[in-house]
């Protein structure tokens, strides 16, 4: 939650083990939270980051998981939304005007830094990026 110390705290706090559960990205996606959407179809929803870490930060997910937790638990039923999941980067970042670059991002598990249990993809523009990340 927002009231963490930090992204890494989030991360250590938050339980892989509860993988099967709800996550706070479904209540995004059925809009029972209100979130910026900035892109939506069918299958993806993008929308931006709630503490966001660069003057662009959004964060694209799969509108159903299915078991997709992380790119951890990637099968081969996955390649698709994995896909779509990068492209839907690839246009947002034009949509933001990030024409000088961006960084797209997966977190996995507690050494990765991920802290919410429903595959997402960061996108962070409208800064130089650093090398290497933290
Ligand atoms: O990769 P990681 O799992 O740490 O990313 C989760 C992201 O979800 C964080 O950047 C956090 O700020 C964001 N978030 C959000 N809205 C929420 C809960 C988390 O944008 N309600």
């Amino acid at each position: 939650s927002t009231s963490m110390a930090s992204e890494k705290e989030a991360a250590l706090a938050a339980t892989p083990s509860d993988s099967d559960s709800p996550t706070i990205f479904d209540k995004i996606i059925n809009k029972e939270i209100p979130s910026t959407v900035v892109y939506e179809d069918d299958k993806v929803l993008a929308f931006r980051d709630i503490s966001p870490q660069a003057p662009v930060h959004i964060l694209i997910i799969p509108k159903v998981r299915d078991g997709l937790t992380g790119i951890s638990k990637a099968e081969e039923r996955h390649f698709e939304i994995l896909g779509r999941l990068l492209y839907t980067a690839k246009l947002v970042a034009k949509q933001e005007g990030l024409d000088d670059g961006y960084r797209v991002v997966i977190n996995d598990g507690p050494k990765g830094c991920q802290s919410v249990y429903h595959i997402h993809v960061h996108l962070l523009g409208g800064r130089q990026m650093n090398w290497p990340p933290g």
